[in-house]
């Protein structure tokens, strides 16, 4: 059993604790945040290859319990037509299906199922230094303590302290050239929505997306091509003066979005788009970067959060697999690497298009491309995350 020490408890931390956990190691997570609570309370939605990849360390029905299945996507112009209807995801399977959830309650899911388990979680555990000898890695925290393991996973997102200890001086985030919205309205449900049915806009200013939960709120997001947000900007401008600035962009078009965000209360959060440039190093002898800190892609394709349980159960199953921790590592970095490249890539074209955000690449071309993506999942990915079956493995010496 390999001591692992986990750093950051978000999503891709408690994933990888619990997949690591499964495979028979030792992991520990230590989260920088004193508490489970902090998040913007913006919504996601989690794709059908999310929640195969939570089935693979047994956390599907858990996560099953919050949020609601979304079944189908319509694609609408900025005069309101139509240009596709499509199932979305695997609707067939219960379990797999997408879901929308606030990224709050996926964290706070994961959290009490690695506390159920029994894997430690230390709150206010902020890294800011790590050695690594031959024998061990060790990682140092703001408050003076430390913890030492075989193998240390760096899961402490988008600015992340590891990467930055594995790269000093390397590439950081960037802006990837939109604002993006979030917001709860409390206005009359739109008529084209119904349960289980997300509608993506392809508006004149906006890509815009709309869903109806089962209470009847309209949960939806925007985005928007403009300079980045400053963080003054940010803790001055109120929700009602972002609705003011919104709103005029969205009223030309023939779409229910301006009314929407019209009837959107103090429920209205505004953010960068922010990626990770390709390329960066992702791994040492006892240290492997996963989730946004190895490969955060902007928001467009929606699959940061399945990206990084996918992260967490080649991870551990490569552990599992490999005949050694270094072979494991290098068999992990072959794995995702390819896919996560793909998925950043997606996203930046599609944030540079405006196009609405949809599938990611598990489900073929995004729809700006084909308006038809398929409900049938990628056989050699499920083999992937299917606990069950073996990792492919390089041949020595390849
Ligand atoms: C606005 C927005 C919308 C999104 N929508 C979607 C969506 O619809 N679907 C989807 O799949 N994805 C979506 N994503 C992406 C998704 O949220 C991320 O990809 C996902 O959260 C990545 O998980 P993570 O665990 O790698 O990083 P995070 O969730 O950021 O977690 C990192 C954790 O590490 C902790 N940490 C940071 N620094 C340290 C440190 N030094 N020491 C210890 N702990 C530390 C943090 O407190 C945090 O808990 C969206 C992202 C944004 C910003």
């Amino acid at each position: 059993m390999a001591r692992i020490v986990v750093v950051g408890g978000g999503i891709a931390g408690t994933a990888a604790a619990l997949a690591l956990h499964k495979a028979g190691h030792g992991p520990v997570v230590h989260e920088a945040h004193p508490d489970t609570g902090e998040d913007i309370g913006a919504f996601m939605t989690l794709a059908s290859n999310g929640m195969r990849a939570l089935a693979g360390f047994d956390a599907e029905r858990a996560v099953a319990g919050v949020g609601f299945d979304v079944t189908a996507m319509n694609v609408l112009d900025a005069r309101g037509a139509e240009l596709a209807s499509v199932p979305l995801g695997e609707v067939e399977r219960p379990l797999a299906r997408y879901r929308c959830l606030r990224r709050a309650e996926l964290g706070a899911v994961l959290q009490r199922e690695v506390r159920r388990r029994g894997i430690p979680l230390r709150h206010g555990a902020r890294l800011t230094s790590v050695t690594e000898t031959e024998e061990e890695v060790t990682a140092h925290f703001a408050d003076g303590s430390s913890a030492a393991g075989d193998l240390l996973v760096g899961a402490d997102g988008l600015h992340s302290a590891v990467r930055g200890w594995l790269e000093p001086g390397g590439a950081g985030p960037e802006y990837a050239g939109q604002r993006v919205f979030y917001g709860y309205s409390t206005a009359a449900a739109p008529p084209v929505a119904g349960p289980g049915l997300i509608t993506m806009v392809r508006g004149s200013e906006a890509a815009f997306g709309y869903l109806v939960s089962p209470a009847g709120r309209t949960f939806w997001f925007a985005r928007v091509a403009a300079p980045p947000v400053g963080t003054e900007e940010r803790v001055r401008t109120a929700p009602a003066q972002w609705r003011a600035w919104l709103e005029p962009l969205l009223r030309p078009d023939r779409t229910p979005c301006a009314d929407i965000v019209a009837g959107t209360g103090e429920e209205l959060m505004v953010t960068n788009a922010l990626h990770l440039p390709a390329g960066n190093r992702w791994r040492s002898r006892r240290v492997v970067l996963i989730g946004d800190a190895a490969h955060a892609a902007s928001p467009a394709t929606g699959q940061g959060a399945s990206m990084a349980l996918e992260d967490a159960v080649v991870l551990a199953k490569a552990l599992r697999d490999a005949p050694s921790a270094e072979a494991a590592l290098a068999a992990y970095e072959d794995h995702r690497r390819p896919r996560t490249d793909l998925n950043t890539a997606t996203s930046a074209r599609l944030t540079a298009s405006r196009a609405p955000a949809g599938s990611g690449p598990q489900d073929g071309p995004p729809p700006e491309d084909s308006a038809r993506p398929s409900t049938r999942p990628d056989e050699a990915l499920l083999r992937l995350l299917d606990w069950d079956t073996p990792l492919p493995l390089r041949e020595p010496g390849a």
